[in-house]
């Protein structure tokens, strides 16, 4: 990937407004962090604005409580003036949610830079790489590429955060050699990854625990073995006390089932639903995820629906996963 004009747009411009998807992961949170540090070194007026809050086990990664939650009032104005937009791990505008109508409205130079499929058209410039294992590598490589500033331990964090997040900690299959290497690298720069694993995955609150419990009672397997999904009510939010954002990750315990090719998660959301699909090997489920509205990754889609029966929703789901596992033995 050729980054020279990416460092072009940053010299010549001096405002800038860096967001992100709906549910922000450490990918989204991290690789936005390490952008704004990069544009902070370099003198630039830079806002961090996003649809969603960050999810606690993120904060540590925003020492300087630079993230900020969208509201219509406080930012349109700042999102239609800044001179250039960036998008950052995602790559359709409805993942913007609220501030996507600012978003698209803005005369400012739009930029996006991710690595998923499935590309829309929204920014005037697109820096997509679907090999990358996150957006964060792209920041890195960025970086490396154009020498644009130095990677200190601050972007560091960031980077490395958001590629142990997207990697499931160094084990997905776009955990290249070179991920090793960046890795490698972010150490020597005195990230610690004990430090960084246990923010992330080992400082749950106890609601959480319990919700994953619930969650994982609820697991049910389809008839051929191979699609296991996992239901989520707005009830046992209710019963544990738990939120929305701490759902992240659970659906992978259908996958850890014997024979099982796709996970799906059923979430009741407070205005809706949201389906996330996990698969093993080549089972396509950004195109499952697509009948449905969504997108993603050929191994880890999503989808939000309103307006819609959970039962029934279900039932389509499923059967329509179903056709992906012809093929396979
Ligand atoms: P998760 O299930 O963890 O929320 O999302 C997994 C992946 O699916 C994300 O990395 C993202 O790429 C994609 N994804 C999740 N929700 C949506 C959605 O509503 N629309 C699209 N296009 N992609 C989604
Ligand atoms: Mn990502």
């Amino acid at each position: 990937m050729e980054f020279i004009q990416l460092k072009d747009i940053i010299l010549k411009n001096n405002s800038f407004v860096i967001t992100s998807h709906v549910n922000p992961d450490a990918d989204a949170i991290g690789s936005e962090l390490a952008l704004y540090y990069i544009l902070k070194k370099l003198g630039k007026d830079v806002s961090v604005i996003n649809h969603s809050e960050t999810p606690y086990n993120l904060l540590f990664l925003d020492k300087d409580k630079v993230v900020q939650k969208f509201e219509f009032e406080k930012h349109n104005e700042v999102i239609r003036k800044a001179d250039v937009l960036f998008a950052l791990d995602l790559n359709q505008s409805n993942r913007l949610v609220k501030m996507e109508k600012s978003f698209v409205e803005s005369t400012g130079i739009k930029v996006c830079i991710d690595h998923h499929q499935d590309q829309g058209d929204f920014a005037d410039y697109f820096f997509i790489d679907t090999e990358t294992s996150a957006t964060g590598e792209l920041i890195y490589n960025f970086i490396e590429q154009t020498n644009i500033v130095e990677i200190d331990y601050e972007i560091a964090l960031q980077i490395y955060a958001a590629i142990m997040t997207d990697t499931g900690a160094f084990r997905y299959n776009r955990t290249t050699p070179k991920v090793h290497r960046i890795a490698a690298h972010l150490l020597e720069l005195g990230v610690n990854p004990t430090f960084v694993f246990d923010q992330l995955y080992d400082q749950s609150k106890l609601s959480k625990i319990k919700l994953l419990g619930l969650a994982v009672a609820s697991i049910e397997v389809d008839s051929t073995g191979k699609i296991a999904y996992m239901t989520i009510t707005k009830n046992m939010l209710q019963e544990t006390g738990a939120i929305e954002s701490e759902v992240d990750g659970f659906v992978n315990f259908c996958l850890s089932i014997e024979n099982v090719r796709i996970g799906l998660l059923f979430f009741e959301l407070k205005d809706g639903l949201k389906i996330s699909f996990r698969s093993k090997g080549e089972i396509p489920v950004n195109k499952l995820a697509a009948e449905f509205n969504g997108g993603g990754h050929t191994n880890a889609a999503g989808a939000r629906l309103f307006n819609v029966a959970l039962d029934e929703i279900k039932q389509k789901v499923i059967e329509s996963a179903k056709k992906y596992l012809e093929g396979e033995n």
